[in-house]
């Protein structure tokens, strides 16, 4: 893709890749219209920021295809008031996407140099309402529960019961649940105290790395 002019670039990218694969909500897409996920990639992959797919953002992670941003977004069925639990920050973009759109977004990123890199960018940027946590995600983050929804970014062999527990009435989870190579996308839905697990689509993701997710020795380089 040609980075000339990077809005249109952005444009062009939510017509052909998000709204022509079903994405409706307003909020996500707006949202994705306006956060420039050039700023989010490594410079030397600027002039693929817009494109189809997932882009190397170093230390072996990633960050994903636009149109995973915005179906895991869309899944969550926000309104704006929420507080939102993100676990893998990443680059920062779905935090930011996530900020457009909600009140107030943890996020949480075990390897540092990616959390420091990320809250920097997003300060940069003038995102006041995100606050990003070093630590093990797949422990969530009792500290601010309970959150009105909570999406995972990153690969996890089951569903941890902790993350369902710290969500509120009525909250969602999204998360990637299958093995290293491959996952289902799934949304947990609890309300009065019961649960309901839904099977959304396939997808792959790195792995989600903690003690609820999996061993360091036991995920791919
Ligand atoms: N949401 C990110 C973005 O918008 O750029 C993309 C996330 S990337 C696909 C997955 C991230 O999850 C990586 O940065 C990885 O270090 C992080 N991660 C993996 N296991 C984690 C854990 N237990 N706690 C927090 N972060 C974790």
């Amino acid at each position: 893709m040609i980075s000339g002019n990077l809005e249109s670039d952005r444009l062009k990218m939510v017509e052909t890749q998000i709204k022509a694969r079903g994405i409706e909500n307003r909020l996500v897409l707006e949202a994705l219209k306006k956060v420039p996920r050039h700023v989010f990639v490594p410079p030397d992959y600027s002039d693929s920021a817009y494109a189809d797919r997932p882009l190397p953002i170093g230390l072996g992670q990633t960050i994903s295809q636009p149109y995973m941003v915005a179906i895991m977004t869309e899944t969550m069925n926000l309104e704006g008031h929420e507080k939102v639990l993100e676990v893998g920050t990443g680059s920062g973009y779905q935090a930011a996407i996530l900020a457009e759109i909600v009140d107030h977004v943890v996020s949480l990123e075990r390897v540092p140099e990616l959390a420091d890199a990320a809250a920097e960018r997003l300060r940069e940027l003038g995102y006041a309402n995100v606050e990003i946590h070093l630590g093990d995600g797949s422990e969530g983050y009792a500290a601010r529960a309970p959150y009105d929804a909570i999406v995972v970014t990153a690969g996890a062999p089951e569903i941890p019961g902790v993350l369902v527990d710290q969500l509120a009435d009525g909250g969602r989870l999204i998360i990637p649940v299958g093995n290293s190579f491959q996952q289902t996308l799934t949304r947990v839905t609890v309300r009065d105290g019961e649960r309901k697990t839904e099977k959304l689509e396939g997808c792959v993701f790195v792995p989600l790395i903690g003690k609820f997710g999996w061993g360091e020795c036991e995920t791919p380089d």
